[in-house]
């Protein structure tokens, strides 16, 4: 059979101007190469976490056999080795997103953690009863229900704005719901449940325009496109690095300068202090302040790994690759008859969600897994979208800078073999 990437030339015009030697890049990813049921692993879940390059393995390795060491705490080598390694790392990913300075970076457990900590902080001291917190109806649970839990412990109310049926934010409603009431407003960048890439430029400056405070969820940005703080103007910005080719258990907070000094801290411990009393404590300055306790030493310092390993192959001519390769599987997936896309956003990145007319999304995950093709099915803990659609799940191929047209080649044939089973 011809497969369609033979066929057809989507978006090499930009791969040409930009090379990505995606075999190449395939070698450094040891998953990869995995077999599974007996076939070449199709790893289609990138996010909910991607696959780690072998820098980013050897970092850690590296990391606990030669300069292992508690941080902040010695006088001794290992530790300032530790220490060194680990405030490099901040230095980072200060540069990945383009912070005004190291300490404006907060390692935090992922995502979720970021944005917890600057609702319970930031959003305690700022949201009274009365007031308004406003996210958008295609958010993640972990930019829902820390809200949602800040609204109920201070009286205020959550306010979504509303997502047309491409899946794109409706401006114009955003824009009304902003109002003297808004205290905080928070958004994901790119949808994990659609791919849609929010105009966030447009959204902060409507916020601004109000005073009201911004956070950005970058989860699904970051892997993706090249990002800067400052350039968009947020006031936090919270990203995950197992998303981003990094370990889990680690991820960073951006927050500007201005609002961390002023925040309280989230958790109490060591190393959040400057001096110790039963009488009072003294808070450190940020970022020590919100960095309680050991903190994930050797998670820092591969994430730092993974940065460097993205910006050697440069987010732009990621951006690209992956651009054309979407495009590629939105076509394949949409000319198959039966199959309806859910989220055409004209903006979208790395994701593909889907419906086979008949087939229950988990048994089309099940059957794709035979395959060998790993795919995500169900709500992607983004269940007001599923609402949305009117769907209790779809069928979700999420792109990394690795996967191939090949690759959405099987995927399509998969597809086909579910269709066949459910007649
Ligand atoms: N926000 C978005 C857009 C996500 O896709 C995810 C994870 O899927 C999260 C937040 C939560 O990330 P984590 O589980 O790493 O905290």
């Amino acid at each position: 059979m011809a497969m369609l990437h033979e066929a057809k030339n989507i978006g090499s015009s930009s791969a040409e101007k930009h090379p990505f030697d995606v075999d190449k890049i395939r070698q450094d990813f040891p998953a990869l190469g995995l077999r599974v049921y007996g076939k070449p692993l199709v790893y289609l879940d990138n996010a909910a976490s991607t696959q780690k390059p072998v820098s980013v393995l050897d970092e850690e390795d590296r990391c606990y056999r030669e300069y292992y060491s508690n941080v902040h705490r010695g006088v001794h080598y290992l530790s300032q080795k530790a220490t060194e390694a680990y405030e490099q790392a901040r230095r980072k990913v200060q540069g990945f997103v383009g912070a005004a300075r190291p300490e404006e970076i907060v390692f935090v457990r992922g995502t979720t953690e970021g944005i917890n900590l600057v609702a319970s902080t930031f959003g305690r001291g700022r949201v009274e009863a009365g007031d308004e917190v406003l996210i958008t109806e295609m958010e993640h649970h972990s930019n829902i229900v820390p809200w949602q839990m800040l609204c109920e412990q201070t009286g205020a109310t959550l306010r979504v704005a509303p997502i047309d049926d491409r899946g794109e934010v409706i401006l114009e409603e955003y824009e009304k719901l902003l109002n003297e009431r808004t205290r905080l407003a928070a958004m994901v960048y790119v949808s994990n449940a659609l791919g849609t890439i929010n105009p966030v430029e447009r959204m902060i400056e409507m916020a601004h325009a109000q005073d009201v405070p911004v956070l950005v969820d970058g989860a699904q940005a970051v892997p993706h496109m090249k990002v800067d703080v400052q350039a968009l103007d947020c006031d936090f910005f919270v990203f995950s690095g197992h998303k981003m080719f990094g370990p889990t258990g680690i991820g960073a907070l951006y927050g500007r300068w201005d609002l961390l000094s002023a925040m309280p801290p989230y958790q109490g411990g060591g190393e959040m202090i400057r001096s110790v009393s039963f009488a009072k404590t003294e808070y450190a300055e940020p970022p020590a302040r919100f960095e309680a306790g050991t903190p994930n030493i050797v998670g820092a310092i591969a994430l730092g790994a993974a940065v460097d390993y993205l910006q050697g192959l440069g987010l732009e001519a990621i951006r690209q690759y992956e651009s054309g390769l979407l495009d590629y599987a939105t076509e394949a997936l949409s000319a198959v008859p039966g199959v309806r896309l859910v989220g055409t956003a004209t903006h979208r990145a790395s994701v593909v969600s889907f419906l086979i007319e008949g087939a229950h999304p988990h048994d089309v995950g099940t059957i794709l897994d035979r395959e060998g093709i790993a795919v995500r099915a169900g709500h992607h803990c983004a269940q007001p979208v599923m609402d949305h659609f009117g769907v209790p799940a779809t069928v979700r191929a999420s792109l990394a800078l690795y996967n191939t047209r090949q690759e959405i080649d099987r995927l399509v044939t998969g597809v086909a073999k579910v269709q066949e089973i459910f007649g």
